[in-house]
């Protein structure tokens, strides 16, 4: 039995919709494939020893929250974006997705200093984005599709037109309800607007990260699991929305 540590940034100040529920499904999941995994709290200040961690995940948050939350995160970047870089799982939800761009414009005009990870910007505006979502996405080379809740004031626009979305639109707004883009992705690393939490509903994309914290370590799971509740779920909210 493997012990995986999946860390989760500010979950004091980013955690909106439930988004800690993502933890929890994966926590289940990889116990349920015979291993343990553990969630580490990783607050301002915090040290964050990426050699020891199989997954960074960062949940939603208010545009106030994200402020606080930006002044620490940009002491982490360069190291941070080493990891992505060497492969690292990591699932940004909203709020989060947004601080790895190169800026935040809020609703009062202030502009927010991105992480200037990727190409894009982000701009609020008075009408919220809200509803159920549902995009179709390629994961490990497996086609799918996710289903999900969004709640974002702010509208991304990918100014690098290389960058991938996570998945495209088929129900719902996605980054900015203008061209079908949903999220990013980016070798195992997923920004996305969907809450939900996401995980619960779409286990492939939760073993799209358990496969990948497993082949890090050199394991291969024995076998699949019985989603036979999840994918009934998944349905359910997939048929609602076609
Ligand atoms: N504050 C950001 C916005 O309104 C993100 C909100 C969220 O994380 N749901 O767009």
């Amino acid at each position: 039995m493997a012990v995986f540590t999946i860390a989760h940034l500010y979950p004091d100040l980013l955690n909106l919709y439930g988004d800690r529920g993502n933890l929890l499904c994966l926590q289940q999941r990889m116990v349920w494939h015979g291993h343990d995994c553990r969630i580490k709290n990783i607050r301002l200040g915090d040290n964050l020893d990426y050699s020891s961690l199989d997954m960074i995940f960062m949940g939603g948050g208010s545009d106030r929250e994200q402020g606080l939350v930006y002044q620490d995160l940009v002491k982490r970047s360069d190291s941070f974006m080493v990891a992505i870089e060497e492969g690292m799982p990591v699932l940004c939800i909203c709020g989060a997705y947004q601080l790895l761009g190169s800026s935040y414009l809020d609703l009062d005009g202030h502009l927010m200093e991105g992480l200037k990870f990727f190409d894009f910007t982000t701009r609020a505006t008075k009408n919220r984005l809200i509803g159920n979502v549902l995009i179709k996405a390629c994961l490990g080379g497996q086609e799918m599709t996710v289903v999900g809740f969004e709640n974002h004031g702010g509208r991304t626009y990918f100014e690098d037109n290389s960058l991938q979305p996570f998945g495209e639109v088929l129900r719902g707004y996605g980054n900015n309800g203008e061209d079908q883009k949903e999220g990013i992705k980016y070798h195992h690393l997923i920004g996305t607007y969907l809450h939900g939490p996401l995980l619960p509903k779409n286990p492939g994309v939760a073993d799209f990260f358990l496969k990948t914290m497993a082949q890090r370590r050199g394991i291969e799971f024995g076998s699949r699991l019985d989603d036979d509740i999840e994918l009934t779920a998944h349905e359910q909210m997939k048929n609602r929305l076609i």
